[in-house]
């Protein structure tokens, strides 16, 4: 039997992607579901949760940091009990376990990925005075599919289809940190994702390390285009997935993109490098060309498809040339968008191993010459979608001023546009609205809505 949470308030911090966010909503929905409230600062949190990523350096520093900045902070006032209980868990918390308490003595609890729903029972003995609370498993029995989710947004749910990671790139710690793939049955996910859109939701993210191999851990089960064709069928206005690995990126699934009512015409493909030679020091196991010709048949079957890709600078060993065929990938593709990383060293993986004399100007100059292309690139990208009409799914009124809507077109673009009189960009959130692109800009576009047409979805993309 649970303690109950019912006086308490708590707080997560999230780093990393968009699995630990959506770890984070489960935890969120778990401790609520135990009568705890959610409270967005630290200040105000009888307990506080860290969702860590180790994909980069810096976030170990970050949550160093911000675990030692809470030794001395004041409980608040009519605090529940006499101490802030902290728990760090995610990929940080499953490769360093006890090595964390030794570093940080007032952490409570470290939890790994594997254990979510652990996270009650260990809060409560903390809170009971048992000492540290390590709990970390190498890997997960099942597929942890019945924790409650308090979901950010109630019209957009993250779905997980996957778990873990089977490709071991040399630069990554994901495959040991979250251990082998591991799928979800497709009545479980079909389940879920009917469950979402009866309750509203109006768009929904497949998540996975790799959704493309969705299904190859289970003997004769449906692969991932059945999976997009059994989702399609629940009568999901949107469908999104994240994200995808070139190598098992199959004709089924391209093809879904030019036939699929609700797929939508935006694909993450993350390339990585541009040069042969590097991906294979990658061990990315596809070729350059391979990547364009699935780019090209993506084209194919939906014209005008957005892409968008992440991409290491840097990475040991690269030379000038490895670059130049990085940049002319990024020049003849044309993405949309393209999230550049400097190579960072992970200590644990192969590439960590690995010499590299390049100086760190050089790598710098060569990060900064990218970055340029990709904004000359996202901007011209946009300036296609001038003139036309498209469809936005919103999200609110913009940061910067409240009588302008901030939402998302079907391409994944952010558009911006001034809601009409006596209406609210509040209000709207969650509701399609069409908008009359009159400006494209290199990070979003601008307009004017034309007409609000909640709840209808009209047609989008290819
Ligand atoms: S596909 Fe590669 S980069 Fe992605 S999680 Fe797996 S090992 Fe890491």
């Amino acid at each position: 039997m649970h303690h109950t949470f019912s006086d308490m308030t708590f707080c997560i911090r999230t780093f990393g992607c968009q699995m630990n966010k959506h770890d984070s909503e489960r935890i969120a929905g778990m401790l609520e579901g135990l009568g705890a409230l959610q409270v967005e600062t630290s200040e105000e949190a009888d307990m506080v949760v860290f969702m860590t990523c180790c994909v980069r350096e810096a976030a170990d520093v970050r949550l160093m940091g911000q675990v030692a900045s809470l030794k001395n902070l004041p409980l608040r006032e009519g605090a529940a009990i006499g101490r802030r209980i902290i728990a760090v868990g995610g990929c940080i918390g499953q490769r360093d376990g006890e090595k964390l308490t030794r570093e940080l003595p007032h952490l409570d609890v470290v939890f790994g990925t594997h254990n979510l729903g652990s996270l009650p029972k260990l809060m409560e003995r903390a809170i009971g005075g048992e000492g540290h609370q390590i709990e970390v498993l190498d890997s997960a029995e099942t597929f942890p599919t019945d924790l409650p989710t308090a979901r950010e947004h109630s019209w957009a749910a993250w779905l997980p289809i996957t778990i873990g990671c089977n490709n071991f790139c040399s630069y990554c710690i994901v495959p040991y940190v979250r251990g082998r793939e591991k799928s979800r049955s497709l009545e479980d996910v079909v389940a879920e994702a009917k469950a979402y859109v009866d309750a509203g939701v109006k768009e929904i993210t497949l998540l996975g390390q790799n959704v493309n191999s969705y299904g190859r851990d289970l003997y004769g089960a449906p692969r991932f285009d059945d999976l997009l064709d059994a989702i399609d069928g629940t009568g999901i206005a949107r469908l999104r997935f994240a994200t995808s690995h070139p190598k098992d990126l199959t004709d089924g699934v391209i093809e879904r993109f030019g036939t699929l009512r609700s797929l939508m015409p935006a694909l993450h493909l993350p390339v990585q490098s541009g040069s042969d030679r590097i991906l294979e020091a990658m061990n990315r196991r596809y070729t350059r060309d391979h990547y364009l010709e699935l780019i090209a048949k993506l084209r194919k079957a939906c014209p005008d498809i957005a892409l968008s890709s992440d991409i290491i600078v840097g990475f040991p060993g690269e030379t000038e040339k490895d670059f130049e065929d990085t940049y002319r990938l990024v020049e003849e593709v044309g993405y949309n968008q393209v999230f550049t990383f400097i190579y960072s060293k992970r200590e644990g993986t192969p590439a960590a191993s690995i010499e590299d004399s390049t100086p760190r100007e050089v790598i710098q100059e060569r990060f900064d010459r990218l970055v340029d292309l990709v904004q000359d690139k996202a901007w011209q990208s946009n300036q296609s979608d001038k003139g036309k009409t498209v469809e936005v799914l919103v999200e609110g009124a913009s940061k910067r001023d409240s009588g302008i809507l901030a939402g998302k077109s079907p391409k994944n673009q952010t558009v911006h546009a001034k809601v009409s009189a006596g209406q609210s960009a509040e209000d709207l959130a969650g509701s399609f609205v069409n908008v009359r692109v009159d400006e494209a800009k290199t990070w979003y576009l601008a307009g004017t809505v034309v007409d609000a047409d909640e709840g209808a979805r009209g047609s989008d993309g290819c």
